[in-house]
């Protein structure tokens, strides 16, 4: 039921309340009334009882007076009283007709019938003694029928007295008895509406007011804690604490607000913290595994609800391929023509969406997913593609994608830099007119050799014979297609059994990590063949057979690997002085 409804039902019932008791009142007052006119009847009809009485008697004694001594005094009193019986008797008459019972009407007939039978015998005796007959006029009044009216007079007093005494006191008793029924109920009423009162007082202070501010008090202590779940109470009330409540509301939305913002700002800065990271260990990377290590760990801590891969274009390549993933992508391929991306033709980021306006890269094959490309550049040059994978849900926001876009850029940057770095490397290392790894190179492989104490190397040191001859006769551009023909058979021949250096002009160093004098001479013997057995043509022209020379050196059996050089070379001369087209081994004879 609600409050408005039950205090209207309380002052009702208490309208109600207050009309029964003021009604009792009414009554009681009425009866009380009652009550002061029987008592008042009850005296008047009690007095007039008595005064009859005495009139009667004192009438009587003025007229033995009279008879006695003939004082004509005594007969005026006697008139007199007369008239007032008289009088008296119209004023019994009077009240008799107004509230007397039928026995009491008897009474008081008889007696006014006594009254005036008394009446009668005084005045027949007053007459007597006035006719001179004294002796008959005191023995009227004195007389036994004398003595009994009067008598029977005072003795009908009596019993109107009681008789109006005793229907007084019932009269009076009930009247009482009603009053105070009355006044009780009307007393009961004023104790029931008081209660009432009070009890919608309490009711409405306690429901209005005081449970209304404790439950404020306990949302206002909560919202002081930055408890916001705490549910305030909105019941649409107009009055004071309505407006506080409304109050309360306004700084719990305030609250909300700025713990969503604060939210989104932590979010905002702990993301800017993760790509900060991400892009100073992506600057740091020293080859691409390490690149998609991190790319891989960090995407996902940034970006949680997308997917994606690392594409890398090879170099001078038109095929991209997936260097790392994060979040199992599922919907593009892992490898791919430039041509298949339409970020890649355009250079630009795109959007593919189910349903949505714009064309879907043709390497991309699942549309339920939103998919973008990004490419990844680098001075003007594509070297890659950012790839990420979102549910349609998911949707990434503009912010996001500007995020996108800036670590696609850094690691764009990144790639370029490792493959700038690689081709550094290997123009540091490698020659560039064969493609073997230069002298430098050699030298660190060997130092790396020294330091192992349990290493054992077999060492090549090849000569092309007669080189000079190419340059002369044909030029140097043939020479170094010689040179080049050379370094080919060597790398063919060495690949997986160690390595193929270019020492300096037309000499070569091969090393064979852990192989024996015997397998060294096989191996040896293998790259003369090939070398002599292979024409070589240069512009159209078969050139003169290509031969080599070769001194072996091993270590540990035939010296130290700081001397297996130095060895190498003694036994290459040696070769040389033998009739080139051989190889021989360090500390032995020349041999075939
Ligand atoms: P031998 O059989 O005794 O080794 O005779 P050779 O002619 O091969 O040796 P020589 O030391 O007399 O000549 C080596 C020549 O190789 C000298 C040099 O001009 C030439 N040469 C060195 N480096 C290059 C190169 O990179 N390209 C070309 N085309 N020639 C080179
Ligand atoms: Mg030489
Ligand atoms: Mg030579």
């Amino acid at each position: 039921m609600r409050l408005s409804t039950i205090t209207h039902l309380a002052y009702a019932v208490t309208l109600v309340l207050t009309a029964i008791s003021a009604s009792t009142f009414i009554l009681s007052a009425r009866s009380a009334s009652q009550e002061r006119t029987a008592i008042q009847q009850h005296l008047e009809l009690d007095d007039l009882a008595e005064e009859l009485a005495v009139i009667a008697e004192s009438r009587t004694d003025e007229a033995r007076l009279y008879v006695m001594r003939g004082d004509e005094q005594h007969l005026a009193r006697f008139y007199v009283d007369d008239d007032q019986e008289g009088h008296l008797e119209g004023s019994i008459a009077k009240l008799s007709s107004l509230g007397l019972s039928p026995e009491e009407k008897t009474m008081f007939d008889r007696i006014r019938n006594a009254a005036d039978a008394i009446d009668a015998i005084e005045k027949e005796a007053i007459s007597a003694y006035r006719a001179g007959r004294q002796n008959d006029a005191q023995q009227t009044l004195f007389g036994d029928e004398h003595y009994r009216l009067h008598t029977e007079l005072l003795k009908q007093v009596e019993a109107v007295r009681a008789s109006v005494t005793a229907r007084s006191q019932v009269a009076v008793d009930a009247a009482k008895a009603r009053s105070d029924f009355f006044g009780n109920i009307a007393k009961s009423m004023l104790v029931l509406t008081a209660l009432m009162f009070l009890a919608v007082l309490y009711f409405v202070l306690s429901r209005r007011v005081a449970l209304p501010l404790i439950r404020m008090s306990n949302v206002v202590t909560r919202l002081a804690r930055q408890d916001y779940d705490v549910e305030v109470l909105d019941d649409g009330r107009r009055d004071e604490i309505g407006e506080m409540n409304h109050a309360i509301q306004i700084f719990r939305n305030n609250g909300l607000e700025r713990e969503r913002l604060d939210a989104e700002r932590r979010k905002d800065q702990r993301m800017k913290d993760l790509m900060l990271q991400m892009m100073h260990r992506v600057q740091a990377c020293q080859n691409q595994e390490e690149l998609s290590d991190v790319v891989s760990r960090f995407m996902p801590q940034i970006f949680p609800d997308a997917a994606g891969h690392l594409f890398i274009l090879k170099e001078q390549g038109s095929t991209l391929h997936s260097l790392g993933q994060w979040s199992d992508p599922a919907a593009s391929e892992l490898h791919f023509s430039i041509d298949d991306c339409w970020a890649l033709r355009r250079g630009r980021p795109h959007f593919s969406e189910p349903d949505g306006d714009d064309v879907i890269c043709h390497h991309i094959h699942m549309a339920e997913n939103s998919n973008l490309c990004i490419p990844l550049t680098a001075l003007g040059e594509i070297v890659g593609l950012l790839y990420l994978e979102t549910s349609v849900h998911n949707h990434a926001s503009p912010a996001d994608r500007l995020y996108f876009e800036l670590l696609a850029e850094n690691v764009g940057l990144a790639v370029a830099n490792l493959q700038l770095r690689q081709r550094l490397v290997g123009m540091a290392k490698r020659d560039a007119l064969t493609g073997l790894m230069n002298r430098r190179s050699l030298d660190e492989a060997l130092n790396r050799l020294v330091e192992d104490p349990g290493a054992s190397l077999a060492c090549l040191m090849i000569d092309i014979d007669h080189f000079k001859r190419f340059n002369d006769q044909f030029g140097h551009d043939a020479g170094d297609a010689v040179m080049q023909y050379v370094a080919r058979i060597l790398s063919e021949v060495v690949t997986g059994k160690g390595d193929v250096f270019r020492f300096g002009g037309e000499e070569f160093t091969v090393l064979l990590p852990g192989l024996t004098a015997e397998d060294a001479e096989k191996i040896a013997e293998q790259l003369r063949q090939s070398v002599e057995s292979s024409p070589v043509s240069y512009r159209g022209r078969l050139l003169d057979p290509v031969t080599i020379s070769l001194g072996i050196s091993t270590s540990p059996q035939a010296g130290t690997i700081s001397t297996v050089l130095e060895r190498a070379d003694r036994a290459l001369l040696s070769a040389k002085r033998n009739g080139r087209n051989r190889w021989i081994q360090d500390g032995t004879l020349d041999q075939q």
